[in-house]
C-alpha cells in the first residue's frame, strides 16, 4: 500500500503524477508543469509523469475520423486517438531538457502497459515496468502517454475516456509508487461540481466507495474505472490543481469515523433518456430476452425500474411496464430492438423520452442513518421539481429529473444537506 501522503513532505519518495487536459492545454500550461516537475525531481524524488492530450485534442481527433467514416473501426479510432497524448509526452519531456531536467518521453506501449482487445475501452492486464525503472535508474523524469497502452500482439489502445487517471492509477501500483497525485482544473473532489454548484465546498479526505458512486454518476474529476483500481490495489491518491498549491482531496479506506457524514457530495449524469415500455407480458424470459438484446447492441443500461404486476402472479401471467434509462446517444441503437419488442406483441406500448438526467446523493453515512430519500424527495418537491423515476443503493439514492431543472436541482439538493458547512472533525 502507498505511504501516507501527509506524511511525506520532507521524505524521498517515488511518485506518479497525473496532469489532465487542461493542465497540458498549451505551450504556456507545459511550461508551467514542467516547472513544477522540476521542483519534485530537485527535491530528491523519483518521478514518473502521465500526461493527457491537450485540452480538446481528443474530442478533435474524434470530430476529424467523423469527416472521413461515418462509423470508423475501434481500432482506426485507437490508432488515431492515441496521437493526442503522444503529442503532450514529447512537448513534456522537450520542456523538461530545456530546463537542464533529463527527462524521456514513453508512449504507453513503451511504458509497458498491456491491456486486452477491446478497442476504444481496454482493460489494463499487467504492466512491464522495467522501461519505467531503467529509466528511473537513470535519473530520468519518466513521462508516459496516458490512456494508451497496447495489447499482448502488439495493437494500439485506448482505456475509455478520461483513462489517463487509470493509467496513473495503474501504474502507481505496478512501481509501487509512494505517492499518486491526480493534477487537474480544480483543487480537489468537491461537494458537487463547482462549476455547477457555487457553493461546493473542497472535500479533505473521501472514501474509495463514495469515489466511486460519484465518479460513476457523473463526477467526471475521476474516471470511475481509475477509482475502481485504486480501490481494489490499496492505492491511496490525491486530487489536486496544477493551478495552484493547495492541498487537494485523499482518497482512501473507509474508516468508522467516516459515516458520521450521511451525504459526502451529489453528482449529475446529463443526456440520459429514458425507455418506457408498457403492457409487458409479465412472465419468466421476457425480461432477458429484452435486456439480452440491448447488451448485444452494446448498449449500457443504467437504472431498471419493472412495475408490480398489473394482475396477481397466480392468475395467470399479467402484464407489467419496464422503464430503464441510459445515454440519449444510444437511443438510435435501442429504438429497433424495442420497435421489435412491440411488433412482436411483447409490449403494448413503447415510449423514448430525452431531456432527462440523474441526480444522485452519495455517502458511506447512509448506511447507518435514515430519512436521506425523504429530505431530498422535500426539497426537491418544494422548489416544484417533478421525480420521474428513483434508485437507492447501500451509499446512493439516485432520482431521474427533467435537464432544464438540472442546475436549480443540484443547488437545492447540496443546501438541502448543508454541503457549503465543514464537515464534522
Ligand atoms: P482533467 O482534464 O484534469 O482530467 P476533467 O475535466 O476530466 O479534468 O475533470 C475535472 C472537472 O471535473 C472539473 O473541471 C469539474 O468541472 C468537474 N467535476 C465534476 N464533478 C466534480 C466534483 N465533485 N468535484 C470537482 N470537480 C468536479
Ligand atoms: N485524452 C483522453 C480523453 O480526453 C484521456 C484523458 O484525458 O484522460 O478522454
Ligand atoms: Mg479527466
Amino acid at each position: 500500500m502507498l505511504a501516507d501522503i501527509a506524511n511525506l513532505s520532507n521524505f524521498m519518495a517515488r511518485i506518479v503524477q497525473k496532469y489532465g487536459g487542461t493542465s497540458v492545454g498549451s505551450p504556456e500550461r507545459i511550461e508551467a508543469v514542467a516547472e513544477r516537475i522540476e521542483q519534485w525531481k530537485r527535491e530528491g524524488n523519483e518521478v514518473v509523469v502521465v500526461v493527457s492530450a491537450m485540452s480538446g485534442e481528443t474530442d478533435r481527433l474524434l470530430q476529424l475520423a467523423g469527416q472521413v467514416c461515418d462509423q470508423p473501426t475501434e481500432r482506426e479510432l485507437d490508432v488515431l486517438l492515441a496521437t493526442g497524448e503522444q503529442t503532450t509526452i514529447a512537448l513534456m519531456a522537450m520542456a523538461l531538457n530545456h530546463r537542464g531536467v533529463p527527462a524521456v518521453s514513453l508512449t504507453g506501449a513503451q511504458a509497458g502497459i498491456v491491456t486486452d482487445g477491446v478497442h476504444t475501452r481496454a482493460k489494463i492486464s499487467s504492466i512491464d515496468a522495467r522501461a519505467i525503472e531503467d529509466a528511473l535508474a537513470n535519473g530520468s523524469v519518466v513521462i508516459v502517454a496516458g490512456f494508451q497502452g497496447q495489447t499482448e500482439s502488439g495493437l494500439i489502445t485506448t482505456l475509455g475516456r478520461g483513462g489517463s487517471d487509470l493509467s496513473a492509477i495503474a501504474l502507481a501500483a505496478g512501481i509501487k509508487a509512494d505517492l499518486c497525485q491526480i493534477y487537474t482544473d480544480v483543487s480537489g473532489v468537491y461537494t458537487a461540481d463547482p462549476r455547477v454548484v457555487p457553493e461546493a465546498r473542497k472535500i479533505e479526505t473521501i472514501a474509495y466507495e463514495e469515489m466511486l458512486e460519484m465518479a460513476s454518476s457523473g463526477s467526471k474529476v475521476m474516471q470511475s474505472r481509475a477509482v475502481e483500481f485504486a480501490k481494489k490495489f490499496g492505492v491511496i491518491f490525491e486530487v489536486r490543481s496544477s493551478f495552484n498549491q493547495e492541498s487537494g482531496t485523499r482518497v482512501v479506506k473507509e474508516s468508522n469515523d467516516m459515516e458520521q457524514v450521511v451525504v459526502r457530495g451529489v453528482s449529475v449524469e446529463k443526456n440520459q433518456a429514458k425507455v418506457h415500455l408498457a403492457g409487458v407480458d409479465d412472465e419468466p424470459g421476457v425480461a432477458a430476452r429484452l435486456f439480452l438484446s440491448i447488451a448485444e447492441a452494446g448498449v449500457n443500461v443504467d437504472m431498471i425500474v419493472q412495475n408490480v404486476s398489473s394482475r396477481l402472479a397466480d392468475e395467470g401471467s399479467g402484464v407489467t411496464d419496464i422503464t430503464f434509462t441510459l445515454h440519449q446517444d444510444d437511443i438510435h441503437r435501442v429504438e429497433p430492438i424495442i420497435e421489435k419488442f412491440r411488433s412482436d406483441s411483447l409490449a403494448e406500448d413503447i415510449q423514448i423520452t430525452g431531456g432527462i438526467c440523474k441526480l444522485s446523493v452519495v455517502g458511506i453515512g447512509m448506511k447507518s442513518h435514515s430519512g436521506v430519500a425523504a429530505k431530498l424527495f422535500t426539497a426537491l418537491a418544494e422548489a416544484g421539481i417533478n421525480i420521474q423515476m428513483i434508485s437507492t443503493s447501500e451509499i446512493k439514492i439516485a432520482v431521474v429529473i427533467a435537464e432544464e431543472r438540472m442546475t436549480e436541482a443540484m443547488n437545492v439538493a447540496h443546501s438541502a444537506f448543508e454541503l457549503h458547512l465543514e464537515e464534522p472533525t
